[in-house]
């Protein structure tokens, strides 16, 4: 079957997008919550995260004149508040990620509304700005939240995988992610006793990033990378995202976007082209 082939700007292949998600603390809070937490183990790690990872993160798309999308939790917007405005200033895009991280599927629709509304109130708070831009916590989301999402003027989500180019799922623009391109898949570790796997090693990863850059390239693609301070901004990472970069740089058929760019391209030119429902499943049978 002859299938539409997605239609990027200009000439170009791909997109290349570079987001962050600024967890820090947030995910650990969530799933403690109710419990006394008594060491500071992994709360110090992940706190190396809105520290030092960030800037280090902004100063290596400095280095390529890159901009970033930057997903930020209310409750780490609110514990360091020079986040929010520093990264408006620096001209990257920035949006919501939950308030404490919640997971969304654990929630009722009128509790997911409540943590909407406090994330957004957080954001304006910190930047003076409505916030356009939406990244679930762990990549959940729910039919009722998507409609929630577009009432309170939410341009995007980008949580989903439906396809690897953007589409729209009950009317609304989804910038696809990738659990392949997420750092956290293969560098968190704990240490707690808890980790199912050890860090893995930054060539093999190096070498799985460009397979799929290349593929993406290939097809037609979103090559979407999300990173996260605490665990990116580790130096051997940083020096792995260099390469990365300056392999991509190479090619002049890339479009290097920020999510909202890519957003705005697809519904100015191809919203109606992939659209989709958010149909859950019958499982009551
Ligand atoms: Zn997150």
């Amino acid at each position: 079957m002859k299938r539409y082939k997605y239609q990027w700007p200009g000439d170009k292949s791909c997109a290349f997008v570079f987001s962050v998600d600024v967890d820090a603390e947030s995910p650990f809070q969530w799933d403690n919550r109710g419990k006394p937490v008594a060491g500071l183990g992994e709360l110090e790690q992940r706190r190396f995260g809105p520290r030092e990872g960030l800037y280090r993160i902004t100063d290596l798309l400095d280095e390529f004149s890159a901009k970033g999308s930057f997903f930020v939790p209310g409750v780490v917007a609110d514990r360091y508040p020079e986040i929010l405005p520093y990264l408006t200033e620096q001209g990257h895009e920035t949006g919501l990620h939950g308030y404490y991280h919640e997971r969304v599927q654990q929630l009722t629709p009128d509790e997911n509304a409540a943590v909407l509304d406090k994330s957004i109130a957080t954001y304006q708070a910190h930047t003076g700005q409505a916030p356009r831009a939406y990244r679930s916590p762990a990549w959940e989301l729910t039919p009722e939240l998507v409609a929630m999402l577009k009432t309170r003027g939410i341009v995007y989500d980008s949580s989903l995988m439906g396809y690897d180019h953007p589409y729209c799922i009950d009317g609304l623009a989804e910038v696809p992610v990738q659990w392949v391109l997420d750092d956290a898949i293969y560098f968190k570790f704990s240490g707690n006793g808890t980790d199912a796997w050890h860090y893995a090693s930054p060539d093999g990863v190096f070498n799985r990033w460009i397979e799929e850059f290349e593929g993406q390239r290939e097809f037609g693609g979103l090559f979407m990378l999300t990173c996260h301070p605490w665990i990116s901004g580790r130096a051997q990472r940083i020096r792995l995202l260099r390469r990365l970069m300056t392999h991509i740089r190479q090619y002049d058929d890339v479009w290097w976007a920020t999510a909202a760019e890519v957003a705005a391209h697809h519904i100015a030119t191809q919203a109606t082209r992939f659209e989709v429902s958010a149909d859950l499943i019958d499982t009551n049978f």
